[in-house]
C-alpha cells in the first residue's frame, strides 16, 4: 500500500472507532482516541487506554505519560510522528480504571486493522495491558525491555514485539523511569533485527525506510546489548 493509500485506510478506521458504540465505554467519552502518526512508520506503539486529557483531544497520549513519552523517544533521537500511537481501548474508562476484558475485546479489530494496514516490523506496548496482548503468559516486571515475535492474529503479519513499562507507572516511581530509559535504549537495535528477520521471511530487501529516517543511525543508540543478548533474552 502506497502512504495515501494507508492514510485513507487508517482515516476510515478511525472514522469508525468515532462512530463506535460496540461496548459501555462509549458511553462516557468525549472523544474517542483512535491514535495517529505516520502511516508508513515501522514501528507501533500501543498503550491501555486513553486518560483525561487524552479524551478532551482526542489524541493519544497528550498529558503528563505523553510528555515522558516524548522523552524517551527523543533519548533514542525519535520524534513521535516517526511512529504511530494507538491503545488497546480507544475510549476513555471511567475514573482511569483498567479496561474490563469485554471491552478489550469489543475494541480488538480496531486495533487488528490497524495493524494490518501498518504493517509493522515492531510492536512496543506501553504496560501490562497491551504487553497482554502481544506477549501473553508472561509478567511486565519479567518481559520490560524484551523482544518476543507476534502473532500474526494480532494483524501484525510480520513483526515482533518489545515491552516497555507504562509511561504512567514510570512517572509515580523513579526506578521504573530509570529502567524504561534503558529499556528504549535498546529499541533501535531490536527494530534493526526486526527489520532483517522480515527481509529474510520476504526474501528480498524490504527495509522501507532509510536507516535515518527515523531520526538517527539505530545502531548509535547506546548502552545496547549484543544482538544475541537481544534475540535470547526472551525465550
Ligand atoms: N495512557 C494510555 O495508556 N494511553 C494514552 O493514550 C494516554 C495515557
Ligand atoms: Fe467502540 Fe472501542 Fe470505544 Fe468500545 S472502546 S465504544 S469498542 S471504540
Amino acid at each position: 500500500m502506497t502512504a495515501p493509500e494507508r492514510r485513507a485506510a487508517l482515516d476510515a478506521i478511525a472514522a469508525e472507532v468515532r462512530a463506535c458504540t460496540a461496548c459501555r465505554l462509549h458511553a462516557g467519552r468525549t472523544n474517542a482516541v483512535p491514535g495517529e502518526g505516520d502511516p508508513m512508520t515501522e514501528v507501533v506503539l500501543v498503550g491501555e487506554g486513553p486518560g483525561v486529557n487524552e479524551d478532551r483531544l482526542g489524541r493519544p497520549f497528550v498529558g503528563r505519560a505523553g510528555d515522558l513519552l516524548v522523552r524517551l523517544l527523543a533519548s533514542i533521537g525519535w520524534q513521535r510522528g516517526d511512529v504511530f500511537i494507538t491503545n488497546v481501548v480507544k475510549c476513555r474508562p471511567p475514573d482511569n480504571r483498567d479496561p474490563e476484558p469485554d471491552e478489550v475485546a469489543a475494541c480488538a479489530p480496531y486495533l487488528r486493522r490497524q495493524l494490518e494496514v501498518l504493517d509493522p516490523a515492531l510492536v512496543v506496548t506501553l504496560g501490562r495491558h497491551s504487553m497482554g496482548r502481544f506477549m501473553p503468559g508472561t509478567s511486565i516486571s519479567r518481559a520490560h525491555g524484551t523482544v518476543a515475535e507476534v502473532d500474526p492474529a494480532t494483524g501484525a503479519a510480520n513483526a515482533r514485539v518489545f515491552a516497555l513499562y507504562h509511561p504512567a507507572a514510570a512517572l509515580r516511581a523513579a526506578a521504573v523511569e530509570a529502567a524504561s530509559f534503558a529499556d528504549v535504549a535498546r529499541i533501535p537495535a531490536a527494530l534493526v533485527e526486526a527489520r532483517q528477520l522480515r527481509e529474510t521471511r520476504a526474501g528480498a530487501p524490504a527495509a522501507r525506510l532509510a536507516p535515518d529516517a527515523l531520526g538517527g543511525d539505530p545502531l548509535d543508540a547506546s548502552p545496547t546489548p549484543s544482538a544475541t543478548d537481544q534475540l535470547t533474552l526472551f525465550t
